[in-house]
């Protein structure tokens, strides 16, 4: 039974860059952000991270065809309905109690069952032992966590960047190339510091109900790709072998086409794609903001190791000032920015 890694964590964390990046493992299979499958996919119609619509892209086609007799046998309205009735942040607490109610028991496994449909069908059909799910949300994982160990083998990893670091990338404005003249959503500092806060701690009580789970600081992965990704394999249950990690370079992942349902703009992305943080926010973030998201973040900060006072200028950014200057799209290695759409044009 393949086993299903689950890339947890607030957006803007750079869980889309990591799902992309172990999508080019061997045996491995990523999905994207499964969570919005049903909705953006199904019934929408969006484009596939290969760039062609849902409904015509192959790979999701054998999969709905292996998992649910095709996608025409999905009642997608029930599914959006269990969603609500279920998977929600507020739902949490009951969520991780050790019991739930007889209802929301019933409601959480079918739910759930959609889901476990969707990994073992794309691991039949590309007979990858590692599927990949990068839904990022928290509820989603402690719901997954009730299903029985013989319908999803659950492993998570917990992703985390710098709290003042996704602050900064929320208020940015980010189209989406997949629905046009629509933009990603945008929060205020404060309200992204609140949210890192409670989907950081949900994450890391699915390790205190017994469930597989890793932590990833988003800096570390960035800061050495090869060990970060050599670490997650070898959670996820998969041995590597020599060349395995040929498609990573010390600042650089080369990405060939996936098939992520959906999720930020670096789906599309094709080629190399840069392993840089953004470290615009040590400048661009107001002091007063930069205090805020702190002093609001500051409980996980420290269990995070992240310091209370940032340095105004990344050490790895002075250390990089040595090296001849590369040319590089501006942007942000979570996908958000301009570097994502230069590596997609790159790419065709
Ligand atoms: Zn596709």
């Amino acid at each position: 039974m393949a086993s299903v890694l689950y890339l947890g964590g607030l957006g803007r964390s750079g869980t889309t860059l990591l799902e992309r990046t172990l999508g080019e493992l061997p045996g491995v299979v990523a999905l994207g952000e499964v969570v919005h499958l049903w909705q953006r996919d199904v019934r929408d119609n969006e484009r596939c991270g290969c760039g062609t619509p849902f409904a015509d892209c192959d790979f999701w086609a054998r999969v709905g065809a292996e998992a649910f007799d095709g996608w025409a046998g999905v009642d997608v309205a029930r599914v959006l309905r269990l969603r609500a009735a279920v998977e929600r942040t507020r739902h949490i607490p009951a969520l991780a109690r050790r019991r739930l109610g007889a209802r929301r028991q019933a409601d959480v496994l079918a739910y759930g069952a959609y889901y476990a449909s969707v990994y073992r069908a794309a691991a039949a059909v590309t007979g990858a032992r590692v599927v990949v799910d990068s839904s990022k949300h928290s509820a989603l994982a402690h719901c997954l966590r009730w299903m029985r160990p013989g319908a999803i083998d659950l492993r998570v990893v917990h992703m985390v960047r710098d709290p003042r670091g996704v602050a900064h990338s929320w208020t940015r404005r980010v189209a989406r190339p997949e629905a046009a003249g629509e933009e990603m959503t945008r929060y205020s500092p404060a309200r992204s510091a609140l949210l890192w806060s409670a989907h950081n701690a949900a994450l890391g009580l699915l390790a205190r109900r017994g469930v597989p789970l890793t932590l990833l600081r988003y800096e570390d992965f960035l800061a050495d790709p090869a060990a970060a990704v050599g670490r997650i394999a070898d959670f996820a249950g998969l041995p590597l072998r020599d060349g395995d990690l040929d498609f990573l370079e010390p600042d650089a992942v080369r990405v060939g086409v996936g098939h992520s349902a959906a999720g930020n703009p670096m789906r599309f992305a094709l080629g190399r794609v840069a392993l840089r943080g953004d470290e615009a926010w040590r400048t661009a973030l107001p002091a007063g903001q930069r205090r805020l998201v702190t002093a609001l973040s500051a409980p996980l900060l420290r269990r995070y190791g992240y310091p209370l006072r940032p340095a105004p200028v990344a050490r790895q950014a002075r250390h990089r000032a040595d090296a001849p200057p590369a040319p590089r799209p501006a942007g942000d290695a979570t996908g958000t920015g301009r570097g994502a759409a230069a590596a997609v044009r790159a790419g065709r």
